[in-house]
């Protein structure tokens, strides 16, 4: 068990609830960052009193300079900022919680000092998935996923990892399950945010409703436990009560099962090795509704074929693939472009940027840059 971290996006969604648990386990902060929030950033800073802080926005760092002068903090700014609270001594782990490929470089700062990353920005690992997990592989350092099914599959792999046939990660099928090209042409983000199962930030709740998220984790899946495209099958279980599954070599399958709230997986990459008792509700199997499974209809789901087809076809396809969605969920968010846009000009970025190679950090950051980019002249 860890006894220090550092919380990158810690005014988010897993940020808060990572703060949460760091609060009920008794370790100490050392460092926080957010973009922007820097109202509910220094409510944080107040109350766990972490040596440093970081603010990707110059002038919202500014005014929190301002407004903790009175505290012993360092306050950064920029990627360096994010950075250097990646790095900072003093804290065991870190927890990525940040949304987006912002993570990726400050990902790589804390393997390089070998802390545990606690692993939810799924996007630094579709990005650059052979790149981080080479880096940990050398330093030595503990990846431990935050992700519900992920770390669900690093639960049921313990001491089996060289018995496994096969992944089946489940996911809800998010809340436009079973709908049309033509009755999601009118969602608005609104309703997209809106999940059945799972309260989250804004561009997650997006992708679960796009199916793009359960894409991201199938590539995620192929990196942290390094099994091929094939060896993962995607199961549609509405009521997220299974958070995934093993099937061992002789047939066995093993399931973690435990109420959709995600402070658990954070509490565990934290405990990890060990377990610690949480405050959260407990299943009940005499009052549990049915529990169901069915194959997802890629003819519905088109943005967790395409991503699919990305990890089978390798290259930047699946940097590029998540930089561009990145971009229009944003657009989407912004009320800028229509729901099936998003999948319309993140199949536009792969096919015209996808067979650029990804074999360095410089490759797969122009290839980001590069999907933005073209996403935003599309739009114009
Ligand atoms: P939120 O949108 O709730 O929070 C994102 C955090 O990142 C905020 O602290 C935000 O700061 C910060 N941030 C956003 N953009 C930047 C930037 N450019 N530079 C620096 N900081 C930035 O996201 P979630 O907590 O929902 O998700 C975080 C990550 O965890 C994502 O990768 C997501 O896929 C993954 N994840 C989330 C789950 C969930 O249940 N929410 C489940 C599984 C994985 P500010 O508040 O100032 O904007
Ligand atoms: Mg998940």
């Amino acid at each position: 068990m860890v006894k220090s971290i550092s919380v990158l996006g810690a005014t988010g969604s897993i940020g808060r609830q990572s703060l949460e648990a760091a609060a009920r386990l008794g370790l100490r902060v050392e460092a926080l960052t957010a973009q922007k929030s820097i109202k509910l950033l220094e409510k944080q800073i107040r109350r766990f009193r972490p040596r440093f802080a970081a603010v990707y926005d110059e002038a919202a760092a500014q005014a929190l300079r301002t407004a903790t002068a009175d505290l012993d903090i360092e306050i950064g700014s920029g990627m360096e900022g994010l950075r250097h609270a990646a790095a900072l001594d003093g804290a065991d782990a870190v927890v990525t919680a940040v949304s987006g490929s912002v993570g990726l470089q400050p990902t790589l700062d804390a393997i390089a000092q070998k802390k545990r990353i606690c692993l939810a920005n799924k996007e630094t690992l579709v990005c650059a998935g052979g790149l981080v997990m080479a880096a940990a592989a050398a330093q030595g350092a503990e990846i431990v996923p935050v992700d519900s099914e992920h770390s669900a599959i690093f639960q049921c792999l313990e001491g089996r990892r060289e018995q496994l046939h096969k992944l089946l990660l489940t996911g809800s099928g998010g809340p436009f399950r079973g709908w049309t090209r033509e009755q999601t042409a009118s969602v608005t983000p609104e309703q997209a945010v809106r999940h059945p199962n799972w309260s989250m930030g804004a561009k997650i709740s997006v992708d679960s409703a796009t199916m793009m998220n359960k894409g991201l984790e199938y590539i995620e899946a192929m990196h942290l436990f390094a099994v091929s495209p094939d060896d993962i099958q995607v199961v549609v279980h509405p009521q997220s009560v299974i958070h995934s599954m093993v099937e061992l070599i002789d047939g066995t399958v093993l399931a973690q099962l435990a109420v959709p709230d995600m402070g658990l997986p954070i509490q565990y990459a934290m405990t990890w090795p060990k377990r610690a008792p949480s405050p959260y509700e407990r299943l009940d199997f005499w009052k549990m509704r049915d529990m169901t499974f069915e194959a997802p209809d890629l003819a519905k789901t088109p943005c967790l074929g395409l991503a699919m087809d990305c990890a089978r076809k390798g290259g930047a396809r699946s940097c590029v693939m998540s930089a561009a969605n990145e971009a229009a969920v944003a657009l989407f968010l912004g009320h800028r472009i229509g729901f099936n846009d998003i999948f319309d000009l993140v199949t536009g970025a792969v096919d015209a940027l996808g067979g650029h190679s990804a074999d360095t950090l410089s490759d797969i950051l122009d290839a980001d840059a590069a999907a933005r980019e073209f996403v935003h002249r599309k739009t114009q």
